[in-house]
């Protein structure tokens, strides 16, 4: 095998995530359906473009993909042939937010042909891609994910093996399910605040001291809400897939889900409110409108 590393799927994660890689030292074949996503990398020694994902695949020992949902990864691996040209001792990597019940059928469907499956979604945000901090977590068996950690330790710095096949999708969905509905909370408690009279950045920082502090008020408010900017990286649109799966998640293990419905509606209602767009942040101005 080569020894590049595939890497398909260059937006916002998947940029900075290929620097890294290239910045610990290894080699990188990518491919993503925008010129522009390409063309973004062009100019990085180590990296080299490809016309289509199997040609990028080709001899690869790990391929990764950063794609928005599990639609599209299905869609490359079954419908565009990427699973049927890949060969025994060939990796998957999915590192995109995807559906936790998919990714344990892609991993039973691969390993058929000899090929080992890993999902290692990550957290953290375009910043934390940026400077390599992402959390990871990761699901599959444990000589495959030995396998991949060397390069997670390149784009991670918590990496945690959390289980089989889709475990490390189930925990992704769940810990955003925590993270929106912190977020969803938060600009209820700041609009209503305002609405009374208070100065939301001293009930940011009362929060920031206090047991309200999320990664919200930590990270978030100020920069991306209070400031307008609404420039975070990470689109509504992806938030609200993530609650989607992890709502269908609680649903098919048959526990409680009532606060996760009432939040996946609140992330509708602000989708369809928004531009197509939209920052995952900009549900603070979503909710300040109404
Ligand atoms: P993005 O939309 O910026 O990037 C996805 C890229 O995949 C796009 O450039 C798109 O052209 C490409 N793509 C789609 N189908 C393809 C195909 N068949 N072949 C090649 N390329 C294809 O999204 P992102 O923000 O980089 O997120 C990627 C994944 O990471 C998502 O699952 C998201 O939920 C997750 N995630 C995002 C963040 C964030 O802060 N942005 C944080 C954690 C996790």
């Amino acid at each position: 095998m080569s020894g590049s590393v595939a890497f398909i799927g260059l937006g916002k994660m998947g940029q900075p995530m290929v620097r890294r890689l290239l910045g610990a030292g290894h080699r990188v074949t990518g491919q993503d359906l925008s010129a522009a996503a390409v063309a973004a990398l062009k100019e990085e020694p180590g990296f080299q473009s490809t016309a289509s994902a199997i040609d990028a695949a080709k001899g690869a020992p790990v391929i990764i993909l950063m794609l928005p949902d599990s639609p599209a990864v299905d869609t490359l691996l079954w419908d565009a042939g990427l699973a049927a040209s890949l060969q025994p001792g060939q990796l998957v990597l999915d590192m995109g937010s995807s559906d936790p019940v998919r990714s344990r059928d892609n991993a039973a469907r691969l390993v058929q042909s000899g090929i080992a499956f890993v999902d290692a979604p990550v957290s953290g945000g375009v910043k934390r891609a940026v400077d390599g901090s992402l959390a990871i977590m990761m699901g599959g068996e444990a000589e495959a994910v030995e396998r991949v950690r060397p390069l997670l330790q390149a784009m991670g710095k918590t990496i945690v093996h959390v289980g089989a096949a889709g475990a490390g999708h189930a925990v992704k969905a769940l810990n955003n399910y925590v993270s929106a509905s912190g977020l969803l909370a938060v600009c209820e408690a700041l609009t209503a605040a305002e609405a009374f009279g208070i100065d939301p950045h001293k009930v940011n920082q009362v929060f920031n001291a206090s047991t309200g502090r999320n990664n919200t008020t930590d990270v978030k408010v100020e920069t991306f809400m209070l400031s307008g900017a609404f420039n975070s990286g990470f689109a509504l649109a992806l938030m609200r897939k993530d609650l989607q799966t992890a709502q269908a998640f609680i649903d098919r293990m048959g526990t409680e889900d009532k606060f996760a419905q009432a939040c996946l509606s609140a992330w509708k209602q602000a989708e369809e409110g928004l531009d197509p767009g939209a920052d995952h942040t900009a549900m603070y101005r979503f909710i300040r409108g109404r």
